[in-house]
């Protein structure tokens, strides 16, 4: 049904860069053969999943939405999508994105943009949206994404699906094409939060693969979802609430603090005081990180490699700037420029550094609000989902709508995105912010207010 749903909309959606639709079904009935003999199939068996083009797919194209990827077939599976096969799913393709994830409304693709399935005039977000698009528009069950400054969170939040991200650690990026190594982590886009216990129960725990993987127990997340929440103390963080917040929005989004507040939770206002730094260190920190991470894509050892002409070969240096001028997109190239400057001789100490030391002050801040609160929250995204088009020319004002989501990755946290209610027909999100590893609190809370 999830397949003939994407022969009906994905015309409309554009959520897919590839369906692998005999995969798919080929892994529906070796469950059904599973069933039959009655031998364990897995806690996801049989259920449809999409998984955002940056997750290394073992003979599936894995293109990041870069040409730089196009024809790129890895050998080999993220852990995740391991993990995911061992729990019975059903994966039924690969999801659009910004290119290597670097955007906020899956515009920056080089092969199409995605709708958002609530109005088709508009973006559905980014840089998961084709994974939130999908989920909303029924062209998956649920899906994968990655996150790094809220690319599932704010995608999440304008199409009206739950969507987290997990704390750093405690979800394997091996197999995850690096856009920042120390901001990036996979997470879910579900439809409801049980949903997203269950993906966290599949994906969730210790992978010797990848180093910055927490050697810890997982619980069995579902056990958090009891429905009851009283005494949770939960702080409304007042910055996220000013000026730069859409006053409809803000309205929702209070209105679902009242919610929690109704629901036994012991809320109060609080004030986060470096807030108002972390887009400039993020886009300092990120595409520093970027512009390390992509150098990789050199031409010689995969991806796509510029033409040789005929009867001039290239030397080394031409090949390099010829397969990175036309493999990579406007808006990586504008990371790894950035990147590259605030990493150089000269300007590290300046902007690398001076970064690096107020990404501890948000942790120090994170730290002291969680000795007096269980969570935090806050909108999801400053803006409702932007019409197409309308910001393609405008990085600055789409660096600024991440204002909300980065901090979190910055200080390496768990959060999550909940639909909360609508302004003008369109999809609200609210987020809700744990200490590390406190994702069993975060989906405590989440279940009982949804
Ligand atoms: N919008 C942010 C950026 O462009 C976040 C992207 C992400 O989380 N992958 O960097």
């Amino acid at each position: 049904s999830v397949l003939r749903r994407i022969d009906q909309v994905e015309e409309d959606v554009r959520a897919y860069l590839t369906v692998t639709r005999d995969r798919a079904l080929a892994a529906a009935r070796a469950v059904d053969a599973r069933r039959q003999k009655e031998e364990d199939s897995g806690p996801l068996a049989g259920i449809p999943v999409g998984l955002k083009d940056n997750l290394c797919t073992q003979g599936v194209r894995t293109t990041c939405a870069s040409r730089m990827l196009e024809n790129f077939v890895p050998p080999y599976n993220a852990t995740v999508v391991e993990k995911l096969y061992q729990a019975g799913a059903v994966v039924t393709g690969k999801l659009n994105m910004d290119e290597f994830a670097m955007g906020s409304t899956t515009e920056y693709s080089a092969f199409f943009p995605t709708r958002n399935p609530w109005d088709l005039s508009r973006v559905p977000g980014g840089s998961s949206g084709g994974a939130a698009a999908a989920v909303a528009a029924g062209e998956a069950i649920y899906a994968l994404g990655s996150d790094t400054g809220g690319s599932i969170r704010q995608p999440a939040s304008f199409c009206g699906v739950v969507g987290m991200k997990p704390t750093y650690g405690l979800v394997s990026r091996y197999g995850l094409v690096a856009f920042a190594s120390s901001l990036d982590q996979v997470g879910s886009l579900t439809k409801d939060v049980r949903d997203c216990a269950l993906v966290l129960n599949a994906i969730a725990g210790h992978d010797p693969l990848d180093s910055t993987s927490v050697p810890m127990e997982v619980p069995d997340y579902t056990s958090f979802l009891t429905g009851e929440m009283k005494g949770k103390r939960i702080g409304v963080i007042k910055e996220m609430f000013d000026e730069g917040l859409d006053p409809e929005m803000a309205e929702v989004v209070k209105k679902g603090v009242k919610k929690l507040e109704e629901l036994g939770g012991i809320v109060e206002e609080c004030s986060f005081p470096h807030a108002e730094y972390a887009i400039a260190i993020y886009y300092i920190i990120a595409p520093a990180e970027a512009s390390s991470n992509l150098a990789r894509f050199d031409g010689i050892r995969y991806g796509y490699r510029a033409n040789q002409e005929e009867g001039k070969e290239l030397d080394l240096q031409e090949l390099y700037l010829r397969t990175r001028s036309e493999g990579f997109g406007p808006e990586v190239k504008r990371r790894i420029l950035v990147g590259t400057y605030a990493l150089s001789s000269g300007y590290y100490d300046a902007y690398y550094l001076k970064a690096l030391k107020v990404r501890t002050l948000i942790r120090e801040d994170y730290r002291r609000l969680f000795q007096n609160f269980d969570l935090l929250v806050s909108p999801t995204a400053p803006c409702l989902p932007f019409p197409l088009g309308e910001k393609l020319d405008d990085p600055i004002v789409l660096y600024l709508a991440d204002v909300y989501t980065v901090p979190v990755n910055l200080a390496g946290l768990p959060a999550i995105s909940l639909p909360c209610g609508f302004v003008r027909g369109l999809p609200v999100g609210m987020q809700l912010i744990a200490p590390a590893f406190k994702e069993g609190d975060l989906l405590q809370v989440a279940y009982a207010f949804e």
